[in-house]
């Protein structure tokens, strides 16, 4: 059996956020088809997937486009049935109007799908033979991570527990609370395949208490004695793994080390749900569901949505109004904004923020409040790390555990000097790994002068010796001769002696 819940995540830090934008009826409403859809072929982790198809070619739904060529990468699929119309660098959701290459697929209208067939009867397979189909089928962590789904069973440790990480990520984001309440005969048959691939003695659902409807649903279709559902408290970053396991599990996994690392291994519900469709039916992820939310949207909601197809395609559902708007792919917390909607949805894409442009805020000085200490998740100083991070002392901000930082912005929210603490802390990272970085460059550079220097030190030895050996060869040799030359000299007196008492 699992361990209770160690402490009410009320004494684990973190902050209660309102839904900035609730909606009674959460639903998933299936999104139109698109016109075309723009794939990327670099996804979050790994190396760039490399196209199996040519501008011209025709293409259906499900058919592999690009085939991942690492084994951290995942395959790219037709998220429609159309002719491949470019493979040409695409403006992709980013902060900074980031351009990637992209296959381009115009739709024919027509939705004709590959032929496909999974693995219903899994039990009969081999545990690897599902994990390689998953990553063939495209899967990585839709929890906004994109962390390939595959790669957590490639590990050589056993996994124990199962944690199927069910806690929307962010306060306003409901795509997973719609997900269990209509697909939650996929979820458990997900969780069962889980089971089986992993070898793990338990499952445990984590799903936080205010989404009543969805725990029922489950609950309601839970007859495996190994899976268990637990209520967490609705309060921002209980979701975040590392915080999730030591809730649950009582397991602190340290900054340097994976949550596999302990034997466990972490999976988002709708990835969970995204294996059960392609083990159980064939189906590869070719699509996904979206929160489209903000004060800048009247008809907030769910949109099952073709990967590929652009923020505007959706946004439009939910009726945008026509103030000016900042655009967010992610969360109010942790998402990024995206300067325009015409960048296709990806596999993190998990919700669009539309909200009204704000005015911004005036940063002032830190009054040493320590509100920002009271909240943050992992138990961290952030008064204290943002002195050093400000004066780039990063050894310092280390020493005060920087690395172990979430970069969950609790803090930002809380400060009335309204500092940008995060970025300061994610800027003092980076430092710290540059500095680093350097320290090991400077470090190698030392080694190599040092070998060089022993390395010639050694040879003028190893010279000396050689030369005061052939010397003393040398010595020897004349030495030699000069003996050899005197028994010479001897013998040829010798001889002429002789002679000369011959001729007497
Ligand atoms: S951003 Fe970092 S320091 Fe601030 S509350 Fe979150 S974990 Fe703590
Ligand atoms: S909350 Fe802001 S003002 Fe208060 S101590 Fe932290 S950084 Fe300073």
């Amino acid at each position: 059996m699992f361990k209770k819940l160690r402490s009410p995540a009320s004494q684990l830090g973190g902050i209660v956020i309102a839904n900035p934008c609730p909606v009674d009826n959460v639903e998933i409403i299936q999104a139109p088809l698109p016109d075309k859809v723009v794939l990327p072929l670099q996804q979050r982790m790994g190396d760039e997937v490399i196209p199996c198809v040519k501008v011209g070619d025709k293409v259906l739904t499900g058919q592999v486009i690009a085939q991942a060529q690492d084994a951290f990468c995942v395959s790219i699929h037709a998220s429609i049935s159309g002719t491949v119309v470019a493979i040409d660098a695409q403006t992709i959701p980013h902060q900074s109007r980031l351009k990637s290459k992209c296959i381009t697929i115009k739709s024919d209208g027509k939705d004709e799908w590959v032929e496909h067939k999974g693995y219903a009867d899994f039990l009969h397979e081999l545990p690897q033979t599902l994990v390689d189909y998953i990553q063939q089928s495209g899967i990585v962590g839709l929890g906004g991570a994109g962390f390939p789904t595959h790669a957590k069973f490639n590990t050589i440790k056993p996994c124990h527990t199962l944690i199927i990480n069910a806690t929307e990520c962010e306060p306003g984001i409901m795509c997973d609370d719609a997900l269990m309440r209509h697909y939650a005969c996929e979820v458990i048959r997900g969780v069962e395949i889980l089971l089986y691939i992993s070898g793990a003695n338990q499952a445990i659902i984590a799903i936080e208490d205010d989404k009543q409807k969805a725990y029922q649903s489950l609950l309601t279709l839970t007859h495996n004695d190994k899976i268990n559902i637990v209520q967490i408290p609705t309060k921002y970053t209980s979701g975040a793994e590392k915080l999730l396991i030591r809730s649950l599990l009582d397991v602190e996994i340290p900054a340097n080390k994976f949550a596999v690392d302990e034997g466990i291994i972490c999976q988002n519900i709708a990835t969970t749900k995204a294996i059960s469709d392609a083990v159980i039916k064939g189906k590869p992820l070719i699509s996904r569901i979206v929160t489209v939310t903000g004060d800048g949207v009247a008809q907030p909601n769910n949109f099952e949505v073709r990967l590929g197809a652009s923020f505007a395609h959706i946004v439009a559902l939910a009726r945008p109004d026509s103030h000016p708007h900042n655009n967010r792919m992610g969360g109010i917390m942790m998402g990024i904004d995206v300067k325009t909607l015409e960048v296709p949805i990806c596999k993190v894409s998990n919700c669009i923020f539309i909200n009204h442009t704000k005015a911004k805020v005036n940063i002032q000085e830190c009054i040493r409040c320590g509100q920002c200490n009271q909240v943050c998740p992992v138990g961290l100083l952030p008064q204290q790390l943002y002195w050093y991070a400000k004066s780039e002392n990063t050894d310092k901000a280390m020493d005060y555990n920087l690395d172990s930082c979430i970069e969950c912005r609790c803090c930002d929210v809380v400060c009335p000097s309204h500092i940008p603490l995060t970025q300061y802390f994610s800027f003092a990272k980076a430092l710290h790994r540059q500095k680093t970085q350097g320290q090991q460059k400077v470090d190698i550079a030392r080694e190599r002068f040092e070998f060089r220097e022993y390395r010639l030190e050694r040879n003028k030895t190893e010279r000396t010796k050689m030369m005061a050996r052939k010397k003393e060869e040398l010595k020897q040799k004349m030495a030699n001769d000069k003996t050899q030359k005197s028994k010479i000299a001897q013998a040829m007196a010798r001889v002429k002696q002789e002679k000369n008492g011959n001729k007497i």
